[in-house]
């Protein structure tokens, strides 16, 4: 089966019939990702969580909302999630469930992030 990373959120999404004609292209999982693509806001965000986890062992995700987003934070969850599965994908820190490595982007549940060594 082959499998791409989405270039939003991050998700394992499969090779389907609707990906088809053009499956080489396709980035996003869902048409939803696609009109979000990755606004300048997430690379700001990118950066700052490569950023926190300078010196630090490992970070909960919620306090990056937290210091990024301010007081907006809760409703923010989902994109500081979405650029975590990013920078998993691309080698630059791991995300962790009760300390091991998740094996599966689709993970549930609580995450914490620490840097790759
Ligand atoms: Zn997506």
């Amino acid at each position: 089966m082959e499998i791409k990373h989405c270039a939003s959120c991050g998700r394992p999404f499969e090779r389907q019939k609707r990906f088809e004609k053009n499956w080489e292209e396709i980035k996003y999982c869902s048409s939803k990702c696609r009109q979000e693509k990755l606004e300048k806001k997430q690379i700001e965000l990118e950066k700052y969580i490569v950023h926190k986890l300078d010196g630090v062992s490992n970070i909960c995700p919620s306090q990056i909302a937290h210091e990024f987003y301010g007081d907006s934070w809760r409703a923010e969850m989902e994109p500081v999630r979405c650029a975590c599965r990013r920078l998993h994908q691309k080698g630059v820190l791991l995300i962790t469930q009760n300390k091991k490595i998740v094996t599966s982007l689709n993970f549930k549940g609580p995450i914490r992030i620490q840097k790759k060594s």
